[in-house]
């Protein structure tokens, strides 16, 4: 396959890495069929070929528009906290790798907030004890609370942020977020 640049998180997609998080997607990318950015999710409509350099936007954000991306920034670290600890913890294989993989791709979407916003230090959360939840379908229920408290978010402010920019990516985020309800959905 030819190289792909991914325009969501910048990823270059090749016959190395395409199949790379592949439990945290619906459907498999195959070598001669990329659906998904195996990095951030993003689908295919969103790449173009390695040769077709993409401009790298620069961003100058109002401090509003920061706030927003830092709350995004914040929110995908945490669930990326969450799906890491998950992994451990769950005691199906398959809901564990899942996890996993989910874990990957969320913390993909923290770094595209913290190149927008140009932050460089990653932000100390309040680490939860999730060993209080007793088995895997507690785990995927909170999961899947954690992907819909997502969608709403990027949707409600996709509206609120004026840069045609952030929005396509709000949007595109906000539909992969939709992918993950129904994967921890499905396996529970
Ligand atoms: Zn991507």
């Amino acid at each position: 396959m030819g190289k792909l640049i991914c325009n969501i998180c910048g990823a270059i997609i090749d016959d190395k890495n395409y199949s790379f998080n592949k439990e945290a997607f619906p459907k498999e990318n195959t070598l001669g069929n990329i659906i998904f950015c195996p990095f951030c999710g993003a689908p295919r409509e969103y790449m173009t070929l390695e040769n077709q350099k993409i401009k790298e936007e620069k961003y100058d954000l109002n401090f509003e528009n920061l706030k927003i991306i830092d709350h995004a920034f914040k929110l995908e670290i945490f669930n990326g906290d969450f799906y890491d600890r998950a992994s451990e913890l769950a005691k199906n294989v398959q809901i564990k790798n899942m996890f996993k993989s989910l874990s990957k791709v969320e913390y993909v979407h923290a770094k595209i907030h913290s190149k927008i916003g140009k932050f460089i230090v990653k932000p100390k959360l309040k680490s939860l004890n999730y060993s209080r939840y007793k088995n895997d379908r507690e785990l995927l229920d909170i999961a899947c609370k954690r992907e819909e408290h997502a969608v709403e978010y990027y949707e409600r402010y996709g509206k609120k942020i004026d840069n045609y920019q952030i929005k396509k990516i709000f949007n595109v985020l906000a539909n992969v977020e939709k992918i993950h309800i129904g994967l921890t959905e499905k396996a529970n």
